[in-house]
């Protein structure tokens, strides 16, 4: 009996039309494995009952022959989402047993598609980490190891559950959102696809809102193929958010020909950072030298602004986060603290906010009201601003020249639980992937082989706004290419 957890959507979506299993079963096998995966910390909130009833329902259109495309397809949802009816914290202490009473558009379309949701995934709080350590429920621990070491590693942030379960088959794809890398890097870290859509693709709507010009829902899937699907469902046109784009979302998998032929693809010399490991780059001109083997001619291009682009990103979103979170106020939502004698308002908002956010967060809301404040605007908020498009009008130049642009993924592989301490070393790790994010553009993270020490690495690709469909094809064309197959050894 084939192992269903080791499924691609793709296999899956065939199987249960040829009826070898049908998705109450399919349900079934992942359900297990989620229950036998406590170990990983990946799940803050399990749903197998909704999932069932769920994978009933696909059961009845997969007979009726009137099957969507994720129909039956057991999917884990990060914590940012809002689900109707089932707790969704973002992460975070002060939206405690938060219960929304809608749903994101985003899981409204996969489950109109067919989609199964067996549970919320954890995070960093407010999707604010590059290694789900910030999260309230406690870090999630990547399924995977350095050979021969027992050391707990991250599985990157801020969507770590999304990834480490993923990673572990405890789902056949999860979603994700990336403000600054965090779906490229989670998913670099731990072997899967990552892709980050551009600004606008995907609705934001009942997503708990980080920094909003920035944020971006996207997939984790073990396959390119299986990206294209998950977007397909996930796009929209949505009128609950004016800056959905009301640009037609075309047949993903139908551009996945792998035909790259003519294809010009950049390679940015600032993409290399001191330190990097040689190992990097060697897969770096590898992925380039598979990509030109396939057709496509390999051009060497300069993104001159991209040594600012991390500086502009840690002021742009905190900015943002801290007006989005003004909301948690303790009147609404969640968290509300225990007042003494004589508190009034003020304390309320002060003493819910002190003991709802943890400290990243409260980093984040300080640096944003800082940079927001009157006398420091133009110095900080209008000038990152400005650095912003520069950034843009880097890429806009780029694009006149090539149709995509190959980097890495990330500066390194996975590292421990708590080796990071300093927030500034933490921040590093989205060097290569906030540039993309400043830009509003489309990137995706695929597996490019394993590190010395056994650990995954990802090449990341960036393609022109709206342009998922040549991006996946692109990815789809370098992943063949690279033939990616490593899982982590079950220890969990
Ligand atoms: N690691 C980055 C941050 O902490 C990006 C997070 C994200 O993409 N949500 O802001």
């Amino acid at each position: 009996m084939t192992d269903l957890t080791a499924l691609t959507i793709a296999d899956a979506r065939y199987k249960l039309r040829a009826k070898e299993f049908s998705a109450a079963e399919l349900t079934e096998a992942f359900v297990a494995t989620v229950d036998g995966g406590d170990a990983l910390n990946a799940w803050c909130e399990k749903t197998p009952d909704l999932a069932r009833e769920q994978a009933q329902a696909a059961d009845a259109r997969l007979a009726a022959g009137d099957a969507p495309s994720l129909c039956g397809i057991p999917l884990g949802i990060k914590d940012l989402f809002c689900t109707n009816g089932v707790r969704s914290q973002a992460g975070s202490k002060i939206l405690k047993d938060f219960k929304p009473p809608y749903e994101s558009t985003v899981t409204s379309n996969l489950w109109a598609d067919g989609a199964v949701m067996l549970g919320k995934l954890s995070m960093d709080e407010f999707a604010m980490g590059s290694s789900n350590e910030t999260a309230c429920y406690g870090p999630v621990i990547s399924p995977w190891r350095r050979k021969g070491d027992e050391t707990k590693l991250t599985p990157g942030g801020s969507s770590g559950g999304s990834a480490a379960a993923l990673a572990a088959g405890q789902a056949m794809a999860t979603t994700g959102t990336d403000t600054g890398g965090s779906i490229r890097q989670p998913a670099a870290f731990t072997g899967l696809v990552g892709l980050k859509p551009t600004w606008g693709r995907c609705s934001r709507w009942g997503i708990v809102a980080f920094a909003s010009s920035l944020d971006q829902a996207g997939p984790f899937t073990r396959t390119v193929r299986d990206s294209a699907i998950m977007l397909q469902s996930m796009a929209s046109i949505d009128e609950k958010d004016s800056t959905s784009a009301d640009i037609p979302v075309p047949d993903y998998e139908a551009a996945l020909t792998g035909d790259i032929k003519g294809k010009r693809i950049g390679i940015p010399k600032e993409y290399t950072i001191d330190g990097m490991p040689a190992e990097i780059t060697r897969f770096w001109e590898e992925g380039a030298a598979h990509l030109k083997a396939q057709g496509a001619e390999i051009v060497e291009i300069s993104l001159p602004h991209t040594k600012y682009a991390l500086p502009a990103y840690y002021i742009v979103s905190p900015a943002e986060c801290s007006s989005n979170l003004a909301r948690y106020d303790g009147v609404r939502y969640g968290q509300r603290a225990e007042l003494s004698q004589g508190d009034g308002i003020t304390e309320l908002y002060e003493k819910t906010r002190a003991e709802g956010f943890g400290d990243e967060v409260k980093r984040r809301i300080m640096i944003g009201t800082y940079v927001l404040s009157s006398g420091y605007y133009d110095a900080y908020y209008t000038r990152a601003q400005k650095v912003r498009r520069l950034i843009n009008r880097d890429f806009e130049q780029a694009f006149e020249q090539v149709d995509a642009i190959l980097t890495p993924t990330t500066p390194s592989p996975a590292f421990g639980l708590g080796e990071k301490s300093d927030p500034l070393e933490m921040y590093l790790q989205d060097i290569f992937t906030v540039t993309v994010n400043m830009a509003g553009l489309p990137g995706i993270s695929v597996p490019a082989g394993l590190s010395s020490d056994g650990l995954p690495l990802g090449l990341q690709l960036i393609g022109k706004a709206f342009d998922e469909a040549n991006l996946l094809n692109t990815a789809y064309a370098l992943e063949t290419a690279l033939d990616f197959s490593a899982t982590p050894e079950k220890w969990w």
